[in-house]
């Protein structure tokens, strides 16, 4: 093959994993739908082709990098048969689903499948401060891992290729339910003409004493008893104070009223006198 990867999408991210390679010493071949995106990759030693099937052949392995699962569908459908015996990466953010419908796909057509979750922004790749996830073809991940190695610290979670996804989205979720806690409270204290500055000088150094208390709450969650001694009962406090505060104040209080809606379930069945961690319940998948 005239290079050993090939990187399909050459957007802020797609170009960050090409520009990593080549670092390294790499060759790689670039291609993107849009022409002129690879004029710095190929001053720095990239080979930019015009086609998707022309990128494809110029390498045993092939990392998209576009926009979405339906832009992957896109540009990959067509050259299906010419990845056939080939290795492809997805680094797309994928739900779990659309990962597994790839992977699927990739079988049917005899290429072999990984898909990446990138934990990271562009300029972390190469730094070695991101993650990016991997879950499909446990053969892929293992001959790949010196090159994976050079965009970040990789991670297998298994051949259920929906799983990196999964982990991924489960982090990613986790950070905006807590971005959005944190912009109600800013609203919130803007009514007594607090900035979001002076708030944030606050709210910083108590969220990071609270993340403590996920260690304990994990703890309560993987015992399975809720009724566990030492923590706060849902009777308690089911949270309509903040509710109600936010509606004395003026400001919408969606992200708090979804917290307490969470907990009334749990009140209602009966639940009143156990823990926070109670909510958990509300929301986990039938096992
Ligand atoms: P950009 O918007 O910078 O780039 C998107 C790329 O996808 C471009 O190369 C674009 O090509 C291409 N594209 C879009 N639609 C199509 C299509 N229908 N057919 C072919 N190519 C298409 O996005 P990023 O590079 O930032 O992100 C790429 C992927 O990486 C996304 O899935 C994103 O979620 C993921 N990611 C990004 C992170 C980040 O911090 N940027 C972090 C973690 C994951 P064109 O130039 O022609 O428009």
């Amino acid at each position: 093959h005239p290079s050993e990867a090939s990187v399909l999408g050459l957007g802020a991210m797609g170009s960050a994993l090409a520009a990593a390679l080549l670092d390294a010493g790499r060759s790689v071949t670039v291609w993107n739908r849009t022409p002129g995106r690879a004029t710095r990759l190929v001053a720095h030693g990239a080979d930019a082709v015009g086609s998707v099937r022309e990128a494809v052949l110029a390498s045993p392995v092939v990392i998209a990098c576009l926009l979405d699962h339906a832009s992957v569908e896109e540009t990959l459908g067509p050259v299906a048969e010419d990845l056939r015996g080939r290795t492809l990466v997805n680094v797309t953010t994928t739900t779990p689903g659309e990962a597994r419908e790839l992977a699927s796909w990739a079988a049917v057509h005899g290429i072999d499948y990984l898909d990446g979750a990138i934990m990271a922004v562009p300029s972390m790749i190469g730094a070695h401060t991101g993650q990016v996830l991997y879950s499909g073809s446990r053969a892929a991940y293992e001959t790949l891992l010196p090159m994976l190695e050079v965009w970040a610290t990789s991670e297998f979670f298994g051949e259920d290729a929906g799983r990196a996804s999964v982990v991924d989205l489960a982090m990613l979720s986790g950070m905006y339910q807590m971005f959005a806690g944190f912009f109600h409270g800013a609203a919130m204290a803007a009514t007594m003409g607090m900035s979001a500055a002076e708030f944030t000088a606050r709210q910083t150094p108590f969220l990071a004493a609270m993340t403590e208390e996920l260690a304990d709450y994990a703890k309560v969650i993987d015992g399975g008893d809720y009724t566990v001694p030492g923590q706060q009962s849902l009777d308690f406090s089911d949270l309509s104070h903040l509710v109600r505060a936010s509606e004395e104040e003026g400001v919408d209080p969606s992200p708090i009223a979804m917290v307490q809606e969470l907990i009334s379930r749990q009140v209602a069945a009966g639940h009143g006198s156990e823990g926070f961690a109670r909510v958990y319940e509300s929301l986990r998948a039938d096992r």
